[in-house]
């Protein structure tokens, strides 16, 4: 028996809100007994898309979070549920029983990730079914999955090695959404949003041009990352921990190092830093210039430059 999971990668999702639509048109007016009744037309979905806002002014980022049930493997919902009224198929799916759970709003408060809705029509908590309905039909993945246009979502067995979310899994560094309440969702996420640190770097003896290449070195006392800035002197480290002392440091030949220490409570733009030219560098590289002994003039002038120089001199 399969053991059904989704994979959601952040990274490829891009907010047109497809899956959302597909799990609207799949389900408001229509009922499937004995997994759902029709969705609500106004009303909160069941596979919502969040947008993630990070960062301020002119460093600033916007993800999309797709969210449908977790499918969690330690699910209170089923847990706390009287009478049966959440259950677990045989290939994971958790289910509510829109008979045995109506009437009963309180089943909403037992998902902590808050992914139960109230109908107020029919009387009864809904979700997320991973559209069992169309899977006993023979479908491989739900309608929110065949509507995605960018591959955002996959769909499968997390019990068969060879299945293609399972390969993603192994080979990806996935993540759970809500962490701390540690349920072991079914679905994972990569790449989920954290914390960010830009900045832009200009060379202080070339200010009217753009610094490119300059390399910046963000490390925590543990490990370090380095990145070299673009064509428009900005640099960028994505992915961090939240809360998490690191040092910055700017480098590059010719020019005093800059160091600084911050803290990723929230996102954070550096602003402009100006790395100014080393003086030990330009003492010794103006002495050399100094003591080189003085050009004789060239005995091997040709008559052109001769007359050139003449016409310099008269004039
Ligand atoms: S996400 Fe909420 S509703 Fe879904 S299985 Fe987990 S606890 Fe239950
Ligand atoms: S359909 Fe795919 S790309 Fe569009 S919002 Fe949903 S997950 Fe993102």
């Amino acid at each position: 028996m399969a053991r059904y999971g989704m994979l959601i990668n952040i990274n490829k999702c891009n907010g047109c809100y497809s899956c959302f639509l597909a799990c609207r048109d799949e389900y408001e007016g229509n009922d499937y007994p004995p997994y759902s009744l029709a969705q609500p037309t106004e009303g909160k979905s069941w596979m919502k898309v969040i947008e993630k806002e990070r960062g301020v002014t002119p460093k600033v980022k916007v993800d999309y979070i797709p969210v449908p049930c977790l499918q969690c493997s330690d699910a209170p919902c089923i847990n706390k549920s009287p009478n049966g009224a959440v259950y677990r198929r045989p290939d994971g799916i958790v289910i509510i029983d829109p008979e045995k759970a109506r009437d009963q709003r309180e089943i909403i408060s037992y998902c902590p990730h808050r992914l139960i809705y109230w109908n107020e029509e029919k009387d009864i908590p809904q979700k997320c079914t991973f559209c069992a309905h169309l899977l006993e039909k023979g479908w491989k993945e739900p309608r929110c999955i065949e509507a995605c246009p960018s591959g955002a979502l996959v769909f499968g067995d997390l019990d068969n090695p060879n299945s293609e979310i399972s390969k993603l899994v192994a080979s990806f560094k996935t993540e759970e959404l809500n962490p701390a309440f540690n349920l072991k969702p079914n679905v994972r996420y990569i790449d989920l949003p954290k914390r960010f640190i830009a900045g832009e770097v200009v060379l202080g003896d070339h200010q009217s041009e753009c610094a490119l290449g300059i390399k910046v070195i963000l490390t925590d006392g543990k490990e370090s990352l380095d990145c070299k800035t673009d064509s428009f002197g900005d640099f960028e480290f994505d992915g961090l921990e939240t809360s998490r002392k690191y040092t910055v440091r700017v480098e590059h030949k010719g020019y005093e190092p800059s160091e600084q220490e911050v803290v990723t409570y929230s996102d954070l733009n550096l602003g402009v830093i100006e790395l100014i030219p080393d003086k030990k560098t330009t003492k010794k590289t103006n002495e050399k210039t100094t003591n080189r002994p003085a050009k004789k003039p060239s005995q091997k002038m040709s008559k052109k430059s001769i007359k050139r120089a003449g016409e310099k001199t008269r004039s």
